[in-house]
């Protein structure tokens, strides 16, 4: 039966609907008042919501409440309490306090804090976000929160993301204001994230330690067919799948989050979601619980969802498309093209702002994105390369050339274009013109940053988005607040930062040769992997940066720091102890099971006077592999000691990648020439082709 939406959307969801029907008027007032005037929450107040909340929760069956939280490892985090106190005489209340619901104090020592636990308090505590809706999930009431040290270092990705949105929004409102506008009181980042991923069948899953332990395959030979025919994307969808894709869509809806668009994606076996776009946090909060949906739904399918990068090799990989505008609380997109020609000079302001933000700071959004996992993807053929550029389309683009030369615009019409006196070409929303080798593309009312990684939080490159926009932005007001004439300034300064930050716009062939030469000589910054990325988060520049909008502290950056290197050596080290074992336990193993068939076949030939030369070759080329395959483990797991006690992060993370990575590729050729060319039944694992193409048949429950 086909689901009921409208009936399904936000059942599980303590939202603005079911506070207005549960609350009593004052305390909704009351309460509404404090999310946009963004103070805190007075205990009675807390009380009665968390009484109403509780009521609530308990009808939609939950017997717990969790604070539901996003640590810097990006992934979430809950500790679950009972509503229950017990009472004299043997019996329980269910209770749920204002204090319980307003702060938690969870024993949050083993979440990565690098090194801030240590340095200031040993506990941490997580405070709720009101402003992203308390939830129902697993018959536990979920309370979306932000988790800080105590003293007020955040440990977490929500706290600098609320900060980041905040300084947007100060720094637009200046610019607002500037152009006349004294009524609009709230100017938010909106994002919709389309999330990528790959859905694998179970059994074989399971028979893969590389998928279990690292979520990827570390090796695998090239199947006769990958996804050059291009007949997987958009294609129509297979039963398992559609069976699948319509379970994790009821179970969104449930949750709130307007999950939209569904299809196949260019791999076999890759598909993408996309939601609604939303304010940043809740798209943030509604992201992550998206890829635990997809997870759990999955299995209920026999199927596992992976959400890595890169799962195989040889194939395109899975990115998350970050699609980010401005909105003000009057219902304007701010970078939505205007036919008036005032409402065109603020768009081309904003604008600039971007172009401006994304070519001062290409490092930092570079950082922003990089993870071991993501060092597969980026640059390699399917997914943006490294290098920060931005797309406007050949629109916006002559536009652009008209300002900075100062000279005529070339429209059938008009042949000069002055800022807030002509009106804009119409920019075209064509989906089929987008350049979608952009790693940044403007896409008609909002920006499409397409290098995140499928399994990253999108909360790091939004806290870095809203970030750089509002610094930009922030100098933009300060020159403007102080000119003489406005109109004659704001010319001047659309013009000058265009000019001067125009190297970082390119409309052509992100995935060409000829654009990583062509960066190159514009001076565009080009870190290959995360390794060269890092080190540019801990400069005096980001610091300051940070520090001027209140986001991040220098304590609190260089612990985030800290845990992006830890994360990333510690990804691979865990794939190099896959590898090793995999290799060890069961590679050269089947390896030798063949030589040994071969070897007597060659005996027993040789007893019959027959020629054995074919099995002797075959023999010769096992052999010789699997010495190769076992040398390169060796030095594997020499340098695997040799770092072991290396105790600078920045030092082992490069060692890992210059010494480990190296060593892993080499192994993987070899170890995906050995697979091509043993008997099927003799190769340990799943193959590539089973793998890929696991889907068929009828949807399994
Ligand atoms: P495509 O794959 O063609 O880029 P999709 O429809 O898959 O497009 O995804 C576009 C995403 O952008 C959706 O999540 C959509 O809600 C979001 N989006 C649309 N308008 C805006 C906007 N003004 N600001 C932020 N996100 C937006
Ligand atoms: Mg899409």
């Amino acid at each position: 039966m086909a689901a009921n939406i409208p009936e399904l959307f936000g059942s599980k969801v303590f939202n603005d609907a079911e506070m207005k029907k549960r609350l009593p008027k004052d305390v909704y007032r009351a309460f509404l008042k404090t999310i946009d005037e963004g103070v805190p929450l007075s205990r009675d107040l807390a009380n009665v919501l968390s009484h109403a909340m509780k009521d609530w929760a308990m009808e939609q069956g939950a017997t717990h409440f969790t604070h539901w939280f996003q640590p810097m490892t990006g992934i979430t985090a809950e500790k679950h309490d009972a509503f229950l106190s017990p009472e004299p005489g043997g019996s329980v209340l269910m209770t749920f306090s204002g204090k319980e619901l307003i702060k938690g104090e969870p024993d949050a020592s083993s979440f990565p804090s690098g090194g801030l636990r240590a340095t200031f308090e040993a506990r941490g505590y997580t405070a709720w976000d009101p402003t992203s809706y308390a939830f129902v999930k697993d018959d536990t009431l979920c309370i979306p929160t932000a988790f800080c040290s105590y003293s007020g270092e955040s440990l977490d990705k929500k706290t600098p993301l609320l900060r980041s949105m905040q300084a947007l929004e100060k720094q637009t409102l200046r610019i607002l204001r500037l152009f006349g506008d004294d009524t609009v009181r709230h100017a938010t980042p909106m994002v919709g994230s389309e999330q990528e991923y790959f859905l694998v069948d179970e059994d074989l899953y399971k028979k893969r330690p590389d998928l279990i332990y690292t979520g990827r395959t570390l090796f695998g030979s090239k199947p006769p067919k990958g996804q050059e025919m291009d007949d997987h994307y958009f294609g129509s969808l297979k039963p398992r799948v559609s069976a699948f894709m319509k379970e994790l869509e009821e179970e969104l809806w449930k949750l709130g989050i307007a999950a939209k668009t569904r299809h196949n994606e260019v791999a076999p076996g890759q598909f993408e979601l996309a939601p609604v776009f939303s304010t940043t946090n809740i798209s943030t909060d509604h992201n992550q619980l998206t890829m635990e949906m997809m997870k759990r739904v999955a299995s209920r399918h026999h199927m596992v969802c992976l959400l890595h990068e890169k799962p195989f090799a040889g194939v395109n990989g899975s990115g998350k498309h970050n699609n980010w505008s401005i909105s003000t609380d009057a219902g304007d997109n701010l970078f939505q093209p205007s036919s008036t020609p005032s409402r065109n000079a603020q768009f081309l302001l904003f604008l600039t702002a971007v172009i401006t933000a994304v070519d001062e700071y290409q490092d930092l959004l570079r950082l922003a994105i990089a993870s071991a996992g993501n060092d597969h993807r980026l640059g390699a053929n399917e997914a943006p390369p490294a290098i920060m550029s931005i797309f406007l389309g050949d629109e916006l683009m002559d536009v652009v050339d008209s300002i900075i030369h100062n000279t005529d615009y070339q429209d059938k019409e008009r042949t000069y274009l002055s800022i807030g006196a002509d009106v804009l070409p119409n920019i075209r929303k064509d989906s089929t013109d987008r350049n979608r080798t952009s790693p940044i593309a403007f896409t008609g009312n909002k920006f499409e940053f397409r290098s995140v990684g499928s399994s990253a939080s999108i909360a790091g490159c939004n806290i870095v988005i809203n970030t750089i926009v509002a610094d930009a932005l922030s100098t933009f007001a300060s020159r403007l607040e102080d000119a003489d004439n406005f109109q004659i300034a704001l010319d001047a300064l659309i013009r000058e930062e265009l000019t001067k930050h125009q190297r970082i716009l390119f409309n052509g062939n992100g995935y060409s040769d000829e654009w990583v030469k062509e960066a190159a000589r514009r001076g565009l910054s080009n870190l290959p992997s995360t390794v060269e990325a890092l080190p540019h988060f801990v400069t005096d520049k980001v610091f300051s940066l940070f520090a001027r909008h209140q986001v991040y502290n220098r304590t609190e950056i260089v612990a985030h720091y800290e845990i992006l290197l830890e994360n990333y050596y510690k990804t691979i080290h865990i794939e190099a102890m896959t590898l090793a074992d995999m290799v060890e336990k069961e590679i050269l193993f089947a390896s030798s099971r063949y030589q040994d068939i071969l070897a007597n076949v060659v005996l027993h030939k040789k007893a019959l006077d027959l020629s054995a030369d074919l099995e002797r070759a075959r023999l010769e080329h096992a052999n010789s592999l699997s010495s190769e395959i076992a040398k390169e483990l060796y030095s594997l797991k020499e340098k695997l000691s040799a770092v072991e006690s290396e105790t600078d992060s920045l030092t082992a993370a490069r060692f890992y990648r210059k010494e480990i990575v190296p060593c892993m590729d080499i192994m993987r050729t070899q170890i995906d020439e050995l697979e091509s060319f043993l008997p099927s039944e003799l190769w340990p694992y799943p193959t590539y082709k089973a793998l890929l193409f696991s889907l068929e048949g009828e949807p399994r429950k």
